[in-house]
C-alpha cells in the first residue's frame, strides 16, 4: 500500500514540475513531453508488481476454525455400533443410525441424563469432560430387551469446539456364550461326578464292610461296571460334541445315499429294539435318496433319533422311519413313535445340552442328555433342520429336513 502511494506521489510531482515549466514560460508541448518523460522514468524505476494490480484483501482477524460437528456426524454414521456426540455440557449433538435403532431418536440438544440416568454413566461422562481422559464402564439395559454394553466416553481432538463421543459396544452375545460355556462345564462335571462318587462308594464298601462277602462283591462289581460305562458314554458324547464344534463351519461335500445309511442304523439297533420289544419299520422309496453329507455323522443322527424313539416310545411297540422326497420341500426323514409324547413346554428345549424331560427316566435308559444336542450340531453343519411334533398319549415325530 505504501509502495503504491509513493508511486502516485512521484506522478503528481512530475505533473507539478511540468506545470511549473509551462508556468515559467516553456511551450505547452515541451511541458507535456517533460511530464510524459518523468512519468516514464517513474515507471521504469518502479514498475507496478503483479501483486499490486488488484485490490489487496487484508483480514485483520485470525481465521475461524470450521465447525467439526458435520464431519464427525458423517464419520459416526459409517459405524455399526451406537455412537453419540456430546458437547461440553453433556448435551447430545448428534447420534448415528445404529444409536437410533438401539435407543430411538434421542432428540438433539437434550442433556444425556434425559436418556441415561445411571449414576455410573453420568459420573463417567462428567469426569471425562473435566479431565479430558477417556473412560468406560459396563452397563446393562433391561428394556426393550436385556442387553449388556461397554459404554465408553472419549474427547475428540478438534480445533476449538470441545466434543465428546459416547459409544456403546454390545457384549450381550459374548456374555450369553460365556454363561453357556460355564453352565456346560458345570453340567458335565456334575454328570461325571455322580457315577464317580458311586464308584468310590462301592470300592470303599468292598474294602471295608463287604470285604469277605463274595455275593455282595459280585453285585457291586456289576453296578460299578454300569457306572463306568455311563462315564464312558458321557465322555464319548462330549468328545463328539467338541469334534463337531471344531468343524461346524466346514459343510460336508459328498453325496450320501440315505437308504443304506438307514438300513445300517436299523441293523445296529436291532438288538436294543428286540430287548425293548419294539419293531423298527423302514418305509423307503425305490430310487436312491442322495443328500450332501457325511455318512458317519448321518448314521449318528439317525441312531440317536431311532434309539430315542425305541427307548422313550417303547410302549407303542413300533417305530416308523419314513423317507420322502417332495418337490419344493426337499428330502425328509421322519422318525415316529407311538409312545407317551412330550409335554409341549419341553419341546423347544430338547436340543439343549443336558436337557431332559425326566432326568431319572433318561439315566435309567442310558441317556446322557447330549443326544439331541449332537443331532442339532450335525444337522446345522448339513444345512438341515430338525422339526419336532409331539402329542401326549399319541406319540412323537422327529423330522429331519434336508
Ligand atoms: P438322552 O440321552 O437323555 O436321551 P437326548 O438329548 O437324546 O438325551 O434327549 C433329550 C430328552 O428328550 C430325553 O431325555 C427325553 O426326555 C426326550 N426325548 C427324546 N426323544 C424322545 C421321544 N421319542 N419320546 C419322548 N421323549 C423323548
Amino acid at each position: 500500500m505504501k509502495h503504491l502511494l509513493s508511486r502516485w506521489l512521484a506522478i503528481v510531482a512530475s505533473a507539478l514540475m511540468a506545470l511549473a515549466a509551462w508556468y515559467s514560460g516553456a511551450a505547452p508541448g515541451y511541458a507535456l513531453v517533460l511530464f510524459v518523460l518523468l512519468v516514464g522514468l517513474v515507471m521504469v524505476v518502479d514498475p507496478p508488481g503483479a501483486n499490486e494490480r488488484g485490490p489487496t484483501i487484508v483480514n485483520p482477524q485470525p481465521a475461524m476454525p470450521a465447525d467439526p460437528l458435520p464431519s464427525i456426524r458423517a464419520s459416526i454414521e459409517a459405524l455399526d455400533i451406537p455412537v453419540l456426540v456430546m458437547g461440553a455440557g453433556a448435551d447430545l449433538l448428534a447420534q448415528n443410525a445404529a444409536a437410533e435403532r438401539a435407543f430411538g431418536d434421542l432428540g438433539e440438544g437434550q442433556h444425556v441424563s434425559a436418556r441415561w440416568r445411571s449414576p455410573g454413566i453420568l459420573d463417567m461422562i462428567r469426569e471425562t469432560i473435566e479431565t479430558g481422559t477417556p473412560n468406560q464402564i459396563e452397563h446393562s439395559e433391561r428394556l426393550p430387551s436385556e442387553r449388556v454394553y461397554i459404554v465408553r466416553v472419549a474427547p475428540v481432538e478438534t480445533d476449538g469446539r470441545p466434543l465428546f463421543l459416547l459409544s456403546f459396544r454390545d457384549i450381550s452375545e459374548l456374555r450369553r456364550l460365556d454363561r453357556m460355556r460355564s453352565d456346560f462345564v458345570a453340567n458335565a462335571s456334575h454328570e461325571l461326578r455322580t457315577p464317580l462318587a458311586s464308584l468310590r462308594g462301592f470300592i470303599e464298601t468292598m474294602q471295608g464292610p463287604a470285604k469277605d462277602d463274595a455275593k455282595a462283591k459280585e453285585r457291586f462289581l456289576a453296578i460299578m461296571l454300569d457306572q463306568a460305562n455311563r462315564m464312558s458314554r458321557l465322555v464319548d458324547d462330549l468328545l463328539s460334541l467338541s469334534r463337531l464344534e471344531l468343524k461346524a463351519h466346514l459343510p460336508p461335500d459328498q453325496m450320501v445315499d440315505l437308504k443304506p445309511v438307514l438300513g445300517h442304523v436299523r441293523d445296529s439297533l436291532a438288538p436294543l429294539a428286540a430287548d425293548l420289544g419294539v419293531e423298527i419299520r423302514l418305509d423307503l422309496p425305490e430310487e436312491k435318496i442322495e443328500v450332501m453329507g457325511e455318512r458317519d455323522e448321518l448314521v449318528e443322527v439317525f441312531e440317536n433319533l431311532i434309539e430315542n424313539a425305541c427307548k422313550y416310545g417303547q410302549d407303542g411297540k413300533v417305530v416308523d422311519v419314513v423317507v420322502r422326497r417332495e418337490p419344493g420341500v426337499g428330502t425328509e426323514v421322519r422318525v415316529r413313535d407311538r409312545g407317551p409324547g412330550i409335554p409341549a413346554e419341553h419341546v423347544p428345549r430338547l436340543t439343549e445340552r443336558f436337557y431332559r424331560v425326566n432326568v431319572e427316566d433318561s439315566r435309567s435308559k442310558k441317556g446322557t442328555g447330549l443326544g439331541l444336542a449332537i443331532v442339532k450340531h450335525i444337522l446345522t453343519r448339513h444345512r438341515a433342520r430338525l422339526l419336532v411334533k409331539s402329542e401326549l398319549g399319541v406319540g412323537s415325530e422327529f423330522t429331519v429336513r434336508f
